[in-house]
């Protein structure tokens, strides 16, 4: 390590999964090779297609859990491309993203961090949840999300020209804005953008019955107490009840737990500390639940 180096880090800012419930990727490759299951809601998938032909960097817009991450899975699929996926995080440094220097026996070696192996191996490089990273982050995916397509390692003296396979994804979540955490115009005006909203009444039902392999019955009562839920919100909840957290109920009541148990430790707990609100859920889950 060179002298006065930040001390490397572990960081776990890349999903790696060899296999999951629905589709497994390649370590190695980052290709995914079994179809992921995406239900569409609209022109999603065909504009997402449009973008990567033109090679323009896109952001996804919306709530968090309402299937943006699994859409992006979907699209590195369908269109063959290796996926990096890197979830941002307060103390992700733009020197995370582009590599570092490490010391092997005695030997100094460079190693690429994500970001510049997907510029490197065109892949899609998806940033989930890009406002919550140190703002050195966005002077790297500058040049890489307009016509330059660049990115310059200054550590090493290089500047990248990206693979012509390369796209740039980024996640947003507009209910977190702060002052602090918005995205700069500077950065906003270099992306196209798709807004995501939590799928349509049917069509959560039949996510919420596949991926929690409950019936269609109780996948529709759980999604009818989520929209309840997005129904009350000016009461004080920051947000609604995510897709993920009605799957995570749904997996409970899969395995055996009575599903207003079930319904209070995947949705109201991590919903909300306030007990006012709190009460207001369960009472919800019983009017839904009723004979549970
Ligand atoms: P986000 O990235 O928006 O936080 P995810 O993509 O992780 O949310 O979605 C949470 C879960 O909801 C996914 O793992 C998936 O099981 C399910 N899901 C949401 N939308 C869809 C969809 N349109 N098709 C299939 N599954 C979906």
């Amino acid at each position: 390590m060179h002298a006065g180096q930040r001390q490397p880090r572990v960081i776990s800012c890349e999903r790696e999964r060899s296999v999951t419930e629905n589709y497994s990727i390649n370590t190695k490759s980052r290709r995914i090779t079994t179809e992921p299951y995406y239900l569409s809601s609209g022109n999603e998938i065909r504009l997402f297609e449009a973008s990567y032909d033109a090679r323009l960097p896109v952001m996804l817009k919306g709530p968090t859990g309402c299937g943006k991450t699994r859409f992006v899975e979907y699209m590195a699929y369908r269109l063959e491309r290796p996926l990096i996926t890197i979830s941002c995080h307060e103390d992700l440094f733009a020197s995370d993203l582009l590599g570092r220097y490490l010391l092997l026996q005695e030997e100094t070696v460079w190693v690429d961090g994500p970001l510049t192996q997907a510029v490197r191996m065109g892949a899609i490089c998806y940033l989930d949840e890009i406002v919550e990273a140190r703002k050195d982050t966005t002077v790297v995916i500058h040049p890489l999300s307009d016509n330059r397509r660049i990115l310059s390692i200054d550590k090493k003296g290089e500047t990248l020209k990206a693979h012509s396979d390369f796209m740039l994804v980024i996640s947003y979540n507009p209910g977190y804005q702060s002052v602090l955490k918005d995205l700069k115009q500077s950065t906003r005006q270099r992306f196209v953008a798709m807004p995501f909203a939590y799928p349509p009444l049917d069509n959560e039902t039949q996510i919420v019955a596949h991926e929690g392999q409950i019936n269609v019955n109780t996948a529709k009562r759980l999604v009818g107490f989520a929209h309840r839920i997005r129904n009350i919100r000016e009461h004080g909840l920051a947000e609604g009840a995510s897709t993920r957290l009605l799957i995570y109920a749904a997996q409970l009541m899969n395995r055996g737990i009575p599903e207003r148990e079930a319904c209070e430790m995947a949705i109201c707990q991590p919903l909300t500390d306030d007990e006012k609100i709190q009460e207001t859920l369960v009472e919800l889950v019983a009017d839904i639940f009723y004979d549970a």
